[in-house]
């Protein structure tokens, strides 16, 4: 049976970055630029002070102290009027233009303003050790127009959108979020609002999936629940593969009604695998439906919440990733001692929920008590999957295993 690094690694060789279009930027965040950036301005666009206080020639200070003829009062946002010359300072506010003749600003704290009733404002300096050039940014010390400033490929975050508004840009060339669609499949499904009968159960895994890849960075639409009926599968699948990738929970395991599979041929969607070595999820479906230019990846996964739930983390949430541009979307693995001890009893390479914990720096990983793949209640506790090898031993406390981070 595969493996999951090589189910993996044939996952990701069907999936290739998607178009490119152009977001205005309150719609770009976690998505990846597809241009390279340069400024429009220097930044800052003139010497600027860096704190309120005095704009002053160092020459004045070499003593430490002074007395100095106040000249006006510049504020962000304005413009100095005259020229700093030796014997006079001007007072300046943070990020204001450093006045012409002026080297140096004194903080407001190092200063007093002279006795009141002096027709001529001064202000009395007490700077010991003052320098040359201090509490000032200089033009473009951070960028000068035409600098490149980001470059195609980069994560926009909450910073680079910062530096996009920065240098003049509303809108930005980025590669689009993958489209994505859920199926739910089974005769047992009733949506949320019903009350089971008889025989049913809720659709847990349709709001899941829907909620992990919108998270994951797709625009995810939701194709309710079909009947374990080839012609009811046939008609929600042909809506799917209009999308980039198709979610179908269910139908992939070895029953009676498991139909998923037979169906997807038919429809034309090439089968890439059937079952992984892994648990849970080892009924996992992935084919490749080819249509002209347009390319739908697709999932059928195991019905049991937590096997969908795992098989999305290890395969669909990197593919998504890759459509979207990103080559690091996987989960962060971590290697971390086991906080209590643990058998594992598997002919499976098991990803257990796990909750891992950090007391002041130091973590530890404590795999949960767990009813598999049924019980996705248990999973309300976990933040990380506690990988174990196929194989039947004891763990002990202290043991480093390997841990893989759940999104928050
Ligand atoms: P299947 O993969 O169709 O054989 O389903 C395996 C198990 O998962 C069965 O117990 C199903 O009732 C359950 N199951 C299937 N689909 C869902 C779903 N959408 N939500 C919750 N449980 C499901
Ligand atoms: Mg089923």
């Amino acid at each position: 049976m595969l493996s999951v690094d090589e189910a993996l690694q044939r996952v990701l060789s069907h999936a290739a970055a998607g178009q490119t279009i152009v977001v205005p930027l309150g719609e770009a965040l976690g998505l990846v630029l597809a241009e390279d950036v340069a400024s429009d301005v220097d930044s800052p666009p003139h010497d600027k002070a860096l704190v309120d206080g005095y704009a002053v020639c160092a020459a004045d200070l070499v003593e430490g102290r002074a007395e100095l003829i106040i000249l006006e009062e510049v504020t962000a946002g304005a413009v100095p009027g005259k020229r700093v010359t030796r014997g006079h300072a001007t007072r300046i506010m943070t990020g204001a233009p450093l006045p012409d003749g002026a080297d140096s600003v004194v903080m407001i704290e190092q200063t007093t303003i002279a006795p009141a009733g002096d027709p001529t404002p001064r202000v009395q300096i007490a700077a010991p050790r003052m320098n040359l050039g201090q509490n000032i940014m200089r033009r473009a010390a951070s960028m000068a127009r035409g600098d490149l400033v980001l470059h195609s490929g980069s994560r926009l975050r909450a910073i680079e959108l910062g530096v996009l508004a920065e240098v003049g840009r509303v809108a930005a060339r980025v590669i689009g979020r993958p489209s994505l669609a859920v199926l739910s499949t089974g005769n047992e499904l009733v949506p949320a609002a019903d009350v089971p009968q008889p025989g049913q159960i809720r659709n847990s895994n349709g709001p899941l999936l829907l909620a992990a890849a919108h998270a994951a960075g797709a625009v995810a639409h939701d194709l309710g629940i079909a009947t374990d009926d080839a012609d009811a599968l046939r008609r929600a699948i042909s809506r799917g593969l209009d999308d980039d990738v198709l979610l179908i929970s269910g139908g992939v395991s070895a029953g009676v009604l498991d139909l998923v599979p037979g169906v997807l041929a038919e429809l034309g969607v090439e089968q890439v695998f059937h079952k992984v070595d892994l648990k849970p999820g080892k009924p996992i479906w992935f084919g490749v439906r080819t249509d002209g230019n347009r390319r739908t990846l697709v999932f059928g996964l195991p019905g049991n919440p937590v096997s969908s739930l795992v098989c999305f983390e290890l395969f669909v949430r990197p593919a998504i990733g890759k459509l979207a541009g990103r080559d690091d979307a996987g989960l962060r693995a971590l290697d971390v001692p086991l906080s209590i001890p643990f058998s594992q009893r598997s002919d499976r390479p098991t990803y257990h929920p796990a909750r891992l914990t950090d007391t002041a720096g130091k973590l530890a990983i404590e795999p949960l008590r767990w009813q598999g793949s049924g019980d996705l209640r248990t999973l309300v506790a976990a933040n990380a999957l506690a990988y174990f090898p196929p194989g039947a031993r004891q763990f002990e406390p202290g043991e480093t295993i390997r841990v893989l981070r759940l999104p928050e």
